[in-house]
């Protein structure tokens, strides 16, 4: 039987009452890698987690079925919770993107990206710790481009109220309850007026009217890039609206270590979607090189707000235990290449299993 036919068998036998049910989204290129070796981890930390697989993106067109297919979307509604992989949308064939699709058709409005140094991976700054929270449902990825003349072409950014609220409540709400300071909203308001300028404005309100006891700054967004690089740690929750938190992701991940290692999450009232910073990274799939920290901690993630959620302390616990066990494995030089290792995808996995009882 192959490795993904024995997976399957696994995941069916290990149905109980006692767990939860998440939706497990392999996706494409790094994708299966990454998310077997987290499967594996969860699975020996005994997280009481049961997935139900369900595809999305290059994989589901192969199987002839919709770039984002709606039982898809209805096991996520059914169970709330997801992990997936990068998922690849073909480019120029009139697919919308698999991850704006899902996030826009779940309202899954509020993305957390924690950004922090790891032991064992020495970077220019060493006490970086801060998150960025990205509005995930409009701005340029409002999909809404017109040609207007042959070799004219727009993209409308639009900005609303009701989205500029929501996330800025989402922020600081976040920031209280993680007992974080401070909240830099970033913005180009001084070029773009209504929009930014309404983005901003929300983020005031919201701190005036309910947060006044966090901190709240602005910084136009290209400053902000230049700070950043040059000192990361005066930061604490980054605010960005969709395409500065897409852009603003990646570079504060090369202050840590890469793409490797930046975990997310996508979040709505009701459900929520966790997966890596990284996209499916085709360079590299299928030659066990890729490296299964950033979903990993995706996943560590999703049995925190289990926790939180549904107030089961085992997964709190089980998110504990693997934490403390990669971040062993990374102090002990258990590294994959894109971080200065020489392990392979699976290899990492088993030095984190290794780790997990002390
Ligand atoms: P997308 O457009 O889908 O967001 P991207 O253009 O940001 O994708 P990625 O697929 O995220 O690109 O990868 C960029 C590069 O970073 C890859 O070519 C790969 O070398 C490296 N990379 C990304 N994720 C990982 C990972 N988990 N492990 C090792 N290297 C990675």
């Amino acid at each position: 039987m192959s490795r993904r036919g024995t997976r399957v068998a696994t995941l069916s036998t290990t149905m109980s009452s006692n767990t939860h049910t998440a939706v497990l989204i392999r996706g494409d290129g790094i994708g299966p890698e990454v998310a077997d070796a987290v499967v594996d981890v969860l699975k020996a930390a005994e997280a009481p987690v049961e997935w139900v697989e369900r595809k999305a993106g290059v994989s589901a067109l192969a199987d002839g079925d919709a770039v984002l297919p709606e039982s898809t979307i209805e096991a996520i509604q059914e169970h709330h919770v997801a992990l997936k992989g990068p998922c690849g949308t073909p480019v120029g064939k009139g697919f919308t993107s698999v991850n704006v699709g899902l996030r826009k058709r779940l309202n899954l409005y509020g993305a957390v990206r924690p950004v922090r140094n790891l032991a064992g991976i020495p970077t220019r700054f060493d006490d970086v710790d801060l998150v960025i929270v990205r509005e995930n449902t409009e701005g340029l990825y409002s999909g809404v481009e017109n040609e207007v003349t042959p070799g004219v072409v727009t993209s409308t950014k639009v900005a609303t109220e009701a989205a500029c609220t929501r996330i800025a409540r989402f922020a600081f709400r976040y920031a209280n309850r993680k007992g974080r300071e401070k909240i830099t909203v970033l913005h180009k308001a001084n070029i773009m007026k209504l929009t930014d300028g309404l983005f901003l404005r929300c983020a005031e309100a919201i701190h005036k009217d309910e947060y006044p006891n966090i901190a709240l700054e602005s910084l136009i967004i290209d400053a902000a890039c230049m700070r950043i690089v040059q000192d990361p740690t005066r930061f604490d929750v980054l605010l960005c609206e969709n395409l500065y938190g897409d852009i603003v992701s990646d570079l504060c991940a090369g202050l840590v270590g890469g793409l490797g290692v930046v975990p997310g999450a996508n979040i709505g009232d009701d459900m929520a979607v966790f997966e890596a910073v990284h996209g499916s990274a085709p360079d590299i799939a299928g030659k066990n090189f890729a490296n299964p920290l950033a979903l990993l901690m995706s996943a560590v993630m999703m049995l925190n707000h289990l926790a939180e959620t549904r107030g089961d302390k085992r997964c709190g616990d089980a998110a504990v235990r693997i934490k403390t066990a990669y971040d062993q494995a990374l102090a002990d030089g258990c590294k994959t290449r894109d971080i200065g290792g020489e392990l392979g995808t699976d290899a990492f996995a088993a030095a984190v299993i290794e780790r997990l009882n002390g």
